[in-house]
């Protein structure tokens, strides 16, 4: 590897971090993880991990941060950063960063999101403005909410209006509740080479929602049973190959829109939150512009990334790759923010 001192990759111990540092070893680089110290045996169990660096919690980053620009680090954020560290945090580390801030407020922003597939002429369900009568099932998402958690589903305006009177969020959002297979598509976009892959799909087990089928539904009735969407797996699925075409162009899509509306737009991997109808036709109810957990199903490769690679390509790997890549190219400051 090139430079004065050779890169290292490294991560918070949280998310997907076995994943990226495990991808970091297999492409040849040194690999660091930050762990608080609840998480310390558990990152300590492996051995492509060759450096941990303790914090009592995740909000001391800072204090370390200078020793991971004399490691020479390359920081891959993932889910936790965000969540454990807040977007200023992110936005002012210092330490080389895999990918591009800017996209961090397009992400945090739900409004933003649903302007950024519109203008990528991509589906995403109604929405419905506060008090605005609805014509058809919905689903109510407080903002800030992980996961699912706490979100409603209601029928019918009789049923919102009812349910609205006891919900405490103060932001939440109306949209339309798609009836259809809710899928997971995992891109990866070289600004290097200007390509696009799908690296891997996955689908959500959410409770109560997957199992409600258990129970016929003559008798759930008088059970007073709510769906609720809270995430507890996920699992591997392939999508039929005549919708695969769709899900390039709909990723190629929102590449393109985000070099126009985000300054250096977008690149490595994201993930486009899909719902399928059954006229095969995608809602998109969400991006998310960095590795995502569902990316942990296929840390040995995945069906779509072998069509790419004749290795098992991860999108943990692939990031390091990439950077690799970079390094030998002298292209690394296009892909670091
Ligand atoms: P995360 O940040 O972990 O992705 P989240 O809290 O942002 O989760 P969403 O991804 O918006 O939540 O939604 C969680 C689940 O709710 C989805 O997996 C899906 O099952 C259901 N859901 C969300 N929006 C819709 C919709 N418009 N129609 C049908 N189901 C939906």
């Amino acid at each position: 590897m090139a430079g004065r001192k050779a890169h290292k990759i490294a991560t918070l111990g949280s998310h997907s971090a076995l994943q990226i540092l495990k991808g970091a070893k297999d492409e040849g680089f040194l690999t660091i993880c930050v762990v608080n110290t609840m998480r310390l045996s558990l990152y300590r169990r492996f051995k492509f991990i060759d450096k941990i660096i303790e914090i009592p919690s995740f909000s001391s980053f800072g204090s370390i941060e200078d020793q991971l620009i004399r490691e020479n680090a390359i920081i891959i954020p993932h889910g936790s950063f965000v969540a454990y560290l807040g977007i200023e945090v992110n936005k002012k580390m210092n330490v080389a960063y895999f990918g591009n801030k800017a996209v961090l407020d397009w992400e945090s922003d739900r409004k933003l999101q649903r302007k950024w597939m519109q203008i990528a002429n991509i589906s995403v369900p109604k929405r419905f403005k506060k008090g605005e009568k609805i014509d058809r099932p919905v689903i109510v998402k407080s903002y800030g909410a992980a996961g699912g958690q706490g979100y409603f589903f209601a029928k019918n305006q009789k049923e919102l209006t009812f349910r609205l009177k006891s919900f405490k969020p103060k932001k939440f959002i109306v949209q339309e509740y798609v009836i259809g297979v809710p899928l997971y598509i995992h891109y990866f976009y070289s600004s290097i080479t200007n390509t696009l892959e799908i690296l891997s799909i996955d689908k959500r087990y959410e409770t109560n929602v997957d199992s409600l089928g258990r129970i016929p539904s003559q008798n759930q009735q008088g059970l007073g049973i709510e769906p609720s969407f809270v995430v507890v797996g996920n699992s591997p699925l392939v999508l039929r190959e005549s919708l695969l075409g769709e899900a390039f162009n709909m990723g190629e899509k929102v590449v393109a829109t985000s070099k126009n509306i985000i300054k250096g737009g977008i690149w490595g991997p994201f993930c486009l939150e899909t719902i399928i109808t059954p006229e095969q036709k995608f809602s998109i109810i969400e991006i998310s512009c960095r590795i995502v957990a569902g990316t942990n199903l296929f840390i040995n490769g995945s069906p779509y990334s072998s069509l790419y690679w004749n290795k098992e390509v991860s999108t943990g790997r692939r990031i390091a790759m990439e950077i690799k890549e970079a390094i030998k190219k002298g292209k690394l400051n296009k892909i670091l923010s």
